[in-house]
């Protein structure tokens, strides 16, 4: 059973105004229901770092999509997975563990990202660049439908982009979505041709430097995290450069005392909540399609088993093929179980 007075102690060091007792009894009375219907159905839920703090008290497992997509492969006792999350990386989930029902709490879960690479688009796209460039390789970000991964020689994460890139043996690379992202590679390896796709995340486009500025002049000493989905002027103010998965060992380890995580605001809840004895100040958007994952439509969909993440097995296979790519080329010997 959850104690409402423990949770209102956590989530109020996120936000006072929002989680007052009254919140807090409701969410632990939510909170309980979720378990019960998880020992029930034999789920697991995962909880991507930019949930709301609510859905963290009750994840199995938080991190960032692929990490949580390859954890849930591990997870044999499961039958069913509960991402909470976004549309292409409940797809993931699906690409990585094909016979478990595999749940998105709302189906409207969008990405703006993702949406802006349409699979038939890339296609055409491909086609048209190998005219030009007979050895193009094709990159996409692991934030694509599982279609546009299909058409992809290998899958990368903002961890792994360079090393991914770098390892290919073709010169000229097609990068898509995340036109920051690319940039951000391509200023690591010159000796190569990046074509980026034209898409960005509205989330990370819109923080700008003045803001970072303006946060050093009050906390000189702070450390700051930047995601590389970031638009450059950003990305050039950074301590450090990583992920989501990244900033939180690097805030859990780092002797530093003050952090300021460049990105969705989750994740400063999130490290709010688990690394107390250190101080996160705020620049950061809210993700919309992030937010619409709720408590109250994980009981309905835990009690229905939907909506359910289907894929036909051919995208399912070619998306697969594309992920297994990415540990070929990165970290070959650390191939999770649920891939080899
Ligand atoms: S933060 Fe950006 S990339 Fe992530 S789900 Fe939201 S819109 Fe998509």
């Amino acid at each position: 059973m959850f104690d409402p007075t423990e949770i209102f102690n956590k989530l109020k060091l996120v936000d006072q105004s929002f989680y007052t007792q009254e919140v807090c009894r409701e969410i632990a009375g939510k909170l309980d229901r979720i378990v019960d219907l998880k020992k029930e159905k034999k789920a697991v839920l995962l909880a991507h770092n930019y949930q709301r703090p609510e859905i963290f008290e009750v994840a199995d497992y938080t991190g960032d999509s692929l990490g949580l997509s390859l954890q849930a492969g591990e997870v044999k006792s499961a039958e069913v997975i509960v991402f909470c999350g976004v549309h292409f990386m409940a797809e993931t989930a699906k690409v990585v563990s094909p016979d478990k029902i595999v749940l998105l709490p709302n189906i409207q879960a969008g990405c703006s990202l993702a949406d802006t690479a349409d699979s038939d688009d890339v296609a055409d796209k491909i086609d048209e660049l190998r005219i030009k460039y007979p050895d193009l390789g094709v990159v996409c970000y692991v934030n694509t439908t599982a279609a546009v991964k299909a058409l992809s020689d290998s899958v990368c994460t903002s961890s792994n982009a360079v090393e991914v890139v770098r390892a290919l043996p073709n010169d000229t690379i097609l990068f898509l979505p995340d036109e920051n992202l690319a940039r951000y590679v391509s200023n690591q390896i010159p000796e190569k041709e990046i074509i980026p796709w034209k898409g960005n995340c509205y989330v990370h486009q819109e923080l700008e430097p003045e803001s970072i500025h303006k946060a050093r002049e009050q906390h000189p000493d702070m450390q700051v995290l930047v995601h590389p989905e970031c638009r450059d002027d950003v990305v050039e103010l950074a301590d450090a450069v990583m992920s989501t998965s990244g900033m939180v060992t690097f805030a859990q380890n780092s002797s530093a005392k003050e952090f300021l995580a460049v990105t969705e605001c989750g994740l400063s809840d999130l490290l709010t909540i688990q690394v107390q004895e250190k101080q996160f100040y705020r620049v950061c958007n809210v993700c919309r399609y992030m937010k619409m994952i709720t408590l109250d439509n994980i009981i309905t969909s835990l009690e229905n088993l939907k909506p359910e993440i289907q894929l036909d097995e051919e995208t399912r296979h070619g998306a697969e093929r594309s992920i297994r790519k990415m540990f070929e080329l990165t970290t070959s010997d650390k191939v999770p179980v649920s891939l080899c």
